[in-house]
């Protein structure tokens, strides 16, 4: 297989190096001295960048997306990275969230949150990690009970990258059927402004503009339609035990390689 760049490719390897030379990188030092970034800076950086596909980079272009693919997303990130690793982090758990969006939320979610999400106007996270649980998700603890027509959601997350400045969180957690008590994993799109949840900001050492959270879910109430439509699709991309992942059978010959979308980039570059 050949994995030398396309000209298309070294085109916006070379468009977006220039870009965040000139910049990005002048104000990258200050910016992270200054600690967490604001929603407002996050949101002007995102409606800078979506021009080139950092925002939604795997998101198709049918539903809106830019509908690059995973060979233009580390030339992005790359660049991005090494100008300034706090907004790197900002903008590729945006965009990845975006994504998980994309391909596994219902009609109605995509319709509803997509628009704001891809234009930079409104911000996302992925709350997995907890406390007590760290990297280990089968033993997740946050829970959400079915009650009439909402779920109930309790719990507690850590770590969680733009967790004080999302207006959305999806959350990995277990939902438990309150007559036989019995506990699956799943993920629930809680919107702040309708389900309000606390987040504290855990400052850290290095990477210190890029937002990160302690995340509290107390009777945090979610309208139905928020369940995440096709159940454990993300969850598998958050290490769920393997039984949910499928693997062909022993001895099979390996799958080849199959990339998922057009190999273009074709937004404007300024
Ligand atoms: C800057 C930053 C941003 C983050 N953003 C997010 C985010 O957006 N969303 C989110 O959900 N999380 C986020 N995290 C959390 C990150 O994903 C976790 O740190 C990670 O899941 C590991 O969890 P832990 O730190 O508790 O380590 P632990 O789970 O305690 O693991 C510590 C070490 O032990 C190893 N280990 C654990 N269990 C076993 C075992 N059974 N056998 C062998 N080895 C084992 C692990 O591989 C690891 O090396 C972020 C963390 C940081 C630092």
């Amino acid at each position: 297989m050949n994995f030398d760049f396309s000209d298309e490719q070294r085109m916006l390897q070379d468009t977006v190096r220039r870009y965040i030379n000139e910049k990005i990188m002048p104000i990258a030092d200050e910016m992270d001295r200054k600690g967490p970034m604001s929603k407002a800076n996050a949101q002007r950086f995102l409606r800078d960048l979506k021009e080139f596909g950092y925002v939604g980079t795997l998101v198709s272009e049918e539903d809106g997306g830019p509908g690059l693919t995973h060979m233009e997303w580390p030339i992005l990130f790359e660049e991005l990275r090494r100008g300034y690793a706090s907004l790197g982090g900002v903008v590729g758990i945006t965009s990845a969230s975006t994504g998980r969006i994309a391909n596994g939320g219902n009609l109605e979610l995509k319709k509803r949150i997509l628009p704001g999400l891809l234009n930079g106007d409104t911000i996302i996270c992925s709350a997995i990690t907890e406390p007590n649980v760290g990297s280990d998700t089968a033993a997740i603890e946050t829970k959400a009970v079915p009650d009439g027509e909402y779920y109930v959601i309790n719990g507690t997350k850590m770590w969680i990258s733009n967790g004080t400045i999302a207006d959305y969180a999806i959350v990995t957690l277990k939902i438990v059927d309150p007559a036989t008590g019995k506990q699956r994993p799943g993920q629930i799109l809680v919107e702040k402004s309708q389900s309000p949840f606390t987040s504290r900001e855990i400052h850290k050492l290095g990477v210190r503009s890029f937002p990160t959270a302690e995340m509290i879910f107390e009777d945090c109430r979610v309208p139905p339609s928020f369940y995440w439509a096709r159940g454990c699709a993300a969850t598998r991309n958050a290490r769920f035990p393997r039984p949910f992942a499928p693997r062909p059978p022993s001895g099979s010959p390996p799958r080849p390689y199959r990339f998922t979308g057009p190999t273009v980039f074709r937004k404007n570059i300024p």
